[in-house]
């Protein structure tokens, strides 16, 4: 994946976070819309397998691009407790790495955003059965 950085400076805190813009998040984001994922009355493990997968391309990505870094993992909660921030939370070594704020653009190419989407399509079926085993839950619940 390519990739466009800005950053500043913005806390005393030992960590960076970084932020991204990516063609996967927006990939699965269609995905989770078009599947209802987002409607789901239930957690869907489908739905984490999808983040999981895609934070996978991305961190491999981050770690390239960041090389210095002393670690990088994915967060519902890097920027803010509330869970609305979500981002990578990225450790350093060197105390001048401390306490920044990246903004990440991905551009990736067209045969990656493919196979991304190739993926998803499969977990389509995953989704579908997660739903209707939730179906079947309520549905005896009814009975009993
Ligand atoms: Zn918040």
């Amino acid at each position: 994946m390519q990739a466009t950085i800005s950053s500043n400076r913005n806390s005393n805190k030992r960590h960076s976070i970084i932020y991204l813009n990516s063609p996967l998040n927006e990939a699965a984001n269609e995905f989770a819309t078009d599947q209802g994922i987002y409607e789901a009355p239930f957690k869907s493990k489908t739905w984490s397998k999808v983040s999981r997968l895609a934070n996978k391309h991305h961190i491999a990505a981050l770690k390239k691009l960041f090389p210095e870094s002393a670690g990088i993992r994915f967060s519902d909660k890097a920027g803010c407790n509330c869970g609305c921030s979500p981002g990578f939370v990225m450790k350093h070594e060197h105390p001048n790495q401390f306490g920044r704020m990246f903004w990440v653009d991905f551009q990736a190419s067209e045969t990656e955003v493919n196979a991304f989407e190739n993926t998803l399509k499969k977990l389509a079926g995953e989704f579908a059965a997660e739903r209707e085993a939730y179906k079947n839950k309520l549905a005896s619940k009814v009975v009993a």
